[in-house]
């Protein structure tokens, strides 16, 4: 409708890489009451705050794409702080939300909250039917808390809050530090770094032949605003490319795209991680969605805003 524009949207994690893709997707739709707080003014595991601020601004739509993320270093060394952190945003955020009367909200969480040993692709219905993977499990299970209460309060109050699962996704405001991030940013960064050296050589980790699925954040994005747009009232929607390439294809593309003319070594003293992991996407392609960013496009833009944020 014509005034559909004028909603007050409040996305939630605005300075991280999927809630500032979601802000220029909603800016670029024309979209003029996009709200966001930040973490100085809105402590959003503090529940008093979050209450005070939802009954104040009353938005008519909520993002949640703020949680604490990170590899499985991050995991691994924080998790007391991986899980309370995010189940005291999505409880704050959603049931505040829901307190000040907020109709409709997106929660957003990622892959790993189907099981480890999964059919491929994951389908939706695979959550819940098998263990988890140990390293992320206290994140998973956060977010696994997070989409049933969704689910619960849609039951019990006739709320339309709908959950999103990205596969793997890259682009700007990605973290590029080695130590801690995942492949894509990793081969970006050390693509670009060997060839400033002038290297013979780029060392990638594992065997090369792991499958991962890879998606650019403004399709996520896109996708978010599309399940916004569509009305969806409820349920989880796999977010992906609906494809996958080997470590070794990803390295291939990368290196193409940054310029670097040495050879790839393999590191098989590194782990491969699970063997492939493949989002099933044929649910929300149903409602009319795909993605539109191919994959060497993806690397190009990515590695430009890598360069940007270099230079910055
Ligand atoms: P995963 O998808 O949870 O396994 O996490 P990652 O994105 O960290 O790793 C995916 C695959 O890429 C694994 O097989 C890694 O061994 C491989 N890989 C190759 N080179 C790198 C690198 O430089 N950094 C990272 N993080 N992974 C790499």
């Amino acid at each position: 409708g014509a005034n559909t524009k004028a909603l007050k949207i409040f996305v939630a994690g605005h300075h991280g890489m999927v809630g500032s893709a979601i802000v220029r997707r909603l800016q670029a739709g024309g979209y003029t009451n996009v709200l966001t707080a930040m973490r100085a003014e809105l402590d959003l595991t503090n529940q008093s705050a979050v209450h005070a601020f939802m009954q104040r601004e009353k938005p008519d739509y909520v993002f949640l794409a703020a949680a604490k993320v990170g590899g499985i270093y991050a995991n691994n060394t924080f998790p007391g702080e991986f899980i309370f952190q995010n189940l005291a945003i999505q409880n704050n955020v959603i049931h505040s939300a829901w307190e000040a009367g907020v109709q409709r909200l997106l929660f957003l969480g990622s892959s790993c909250i189907y099981p480890r040993e999964c059919p491929q692709p994951i389908r939706e219905d695979y959550l819940l039917t098998g263990p988890l993977e140990p390293t992320n499990q206290p994140y998973a299970i956060a977010k696994i808390a997070g989409i049933e209460l969704c689910d619960s309060y849609n039951r019990q109050y006739g709320t339309q809050y709908a959950s999103a699962m990205p596969t793997n996704l890259y682009g700007p405001n990605d973290n590029y530090d080695l130590a801690t991030s995942h492949v894509l940013p990793a081969l970006i960064r050390k693509a670009h770094e060997a060839k400033e050296r002038g290297d013979h050589e780029l060392v990638v980790w594992g065997t090369g032949t792991p499958r991962r699925e890879f998606l650019y954040v403004d399709d996520m994005a896109d996708a978010c605003v599309f399940l916004m747009e569509s009305g969806v009232p409820s349920g989880l929607f796999n977010i992906g490319i609906g494809t996958d390439v080997t470590i070794r294809e990803l390295a291939e593309a990368v290196v193409a795209a940054v310029g670097f003319e040495g050879k790839l070594t393999f590191d098989t003293t590194k782990p491969d991680g699970t063997p492939r992991k493949l989002l099933s996407v044929d649910k929300v392609k149903a409602l009319g969605w795909q993605a539109k960013t191919p994959l060497t496009e993806g690397i190009h833009r990515a590695y430009q805003s890598f360069l940007n944020g270099e230079k910055r």
